[in-house]
């Protein structure tokens, strides 16, 4: 009689045994010669509100404009304008909370009064990104 194979172990060693590829995505030879150069700790900012560290791309950096009157806190949204920048959530609570720790003149190296406003509109209306 052929039949001498158990017919019961087919069942268990289809599904279970097929070996499954390591879900390694191909970011992540990238990611790795990025942090071999140091890029990549670019990636990561310290939000001056609540003092989390935070990707980049979650924060609005923050600009130290010198107007007639004040020092303008200038959101930078494209990441371009020159000068010494901090980084906030672009949230109320981040915003008042730099405020209150007076943040933005310990991160800017600035003094004397600030002009909030471009930064408490662009987090009172996050409009879509132009
Ligand atoms: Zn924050």
């Amino acid at each position: 009689m052929p039949d001498s194979q158990p017919s019961s172990r087919d069942g268990a060693s289809t599904s279970d045994r097929i070996p499954r590829l390591p879900t390694v995505t191909a970011a992540e030879p990238m990611a790795r010669l990025l942090r071999e150069t140091g890029r990549l700790v670019e990636v990561v900012r310290t939000c001056i509100g609540c003092r989390q560290r935070a990707d980049r791309t979650t924060l609005v950096r923050i600009v130290a404009v010198q107007g007639p009157t004040a020092v303008v806190v200038t959101p930078d949204r494209n990441g371009t304008l020159p000068g010494r920048g901090a980084h906030l959530h672009p949230t109320n609570r981040c915003l008042e909370l730099a405020v209150r720790r007076k943040a933005f003149g310990r991160a800017l190296r600035i003094e004397g009064p600030l002009d909030l406003d471009a930064l408490a509109a662009l987090i009172k209306s996050p409009g879509p990104s132009a």
